[in-house]
């Protein structure tokens, strides 16, 4: 496998030309980081998730400007089934194939077991593992018919170990690991892997917004939040980037990642060998 990196910091083997890929929440973060890169490699791309209509327009009109590929975009909610099958079904209209699948959307609360809100416990459930399901029940035919597929699910760290107030998401997480597993098993014989990505602390927009909180409520500058807080269990001290998580997702989705699949592959700077 050829990868180079382009000026843009992308990955530029176009491996993975005439292939199409649904990355699930991908309209910011770490999806949309992964839909770039795997446009760079040369993928067609439907994005999905949730945003002001016209940065979505706009989010998409970049990625086709910068690597010339076609992007579609679906709004379907990945806490609702009916509007997972709409989004697999409009995926196959448009492009008549469906080949790597990144389940990635998710979404996180944080609160003492007895006091955590039932609502939010079933939403990350659906959200964070359920969605993942459907997805992949769903597009396993393409990917059996054309002999190849790849399908990446976005765990976590906390797929592989537990913190206090985060119940549904460290659930979720671990039950993400699971079902990687047994697609992987069911699919091995059939050029389809499985793997689950465990990223520790990504630097997204989110993770900003919770750096300048941090450091307001505690009265401390950012670059202790960021070690103390932030990255208290993280050895190497640095959060991984988006386009990290990018170069990962497209060399899981190449040729010379064909024998790994099942696999649980920390992010994590080392938080999960303690
Ligand atoms: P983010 O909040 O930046 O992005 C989440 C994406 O999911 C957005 O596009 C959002 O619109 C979409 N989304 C949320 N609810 C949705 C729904 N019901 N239907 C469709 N789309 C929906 O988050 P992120 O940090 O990029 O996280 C992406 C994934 O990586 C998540 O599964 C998260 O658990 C996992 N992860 C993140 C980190 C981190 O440090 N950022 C670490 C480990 C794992």
């Amino acid at each position: 496998m050829n990868i180079a990196m382009t000026e843009r910091g992308g990955l530029a083997a176009p491996h993975l030309k005439d292939k199409v890929s649904l990355v699930t929440g991908s309209t910011s973060g770490i999806g949309l980081g992964i839909a770039r890169a795997l446009a760079a490699s040369g993928s067609a791309v439907v994005l999905n998730g949730f945003g002001k209509p016209e940065e979505i327009k706009a989010t998409q009109a970049a990625i086709g400007t910068d690597f010339g590929v076609p992007v579609a975009y679906s709004a379907a909610d990945m806490s609702n089934p009916e509007s997972i099958a709409e989004m697999i079904e409009m995926t196959l209209d448009m492009f008549g194939r469906l080949d790597v699948l990144v389940n990635n959307a998710g979404i996180q609360h944080v609160a003492p077991l007895q006091e955590f809100p039932v609502a939010k416990w079933d939403a990350i459930l659906a959200i964070n593992l359920s969605s993942a399901f459907h997805t992949t029940r769903l597009a396993l035919p393409s990917m059996v018919a054309n002999k190849w597929g790849r399908i990446i699910n976005l765990a976590s760290a906390h797929g592989l170990v537990g913190s206090p107030f985060k119940s549904a998401y460290v659930a979720a997480k671990h039950g993400m690991l699971g079902l990687t597993k047994v697609t992987a098993l069911e699919t091995a014989e059939q050029g389809i892997t499985c793997n689950a990505i465990c990223p520790g602390y990504v630097y997204t927009p989110l993770v900003e917004a919770q750096i300048d909180g941090q450091a307001k409520a505690h009265g401390i500058p950012r670059e202790q939040v960021i070690r103390d807080i932030l990255l208290a269990q993280q050895p190497n001290k640095r959060f991984a980037t988006t386009d990290e998580l990018g170069g990962i997702a497209v060399f899981l989705a190449s040729d010379a990642a064909a024998s790994i699949t099942g696999a649980a592959i920390p992010v994590d700077g080392g938080w999960t060998a303690h």
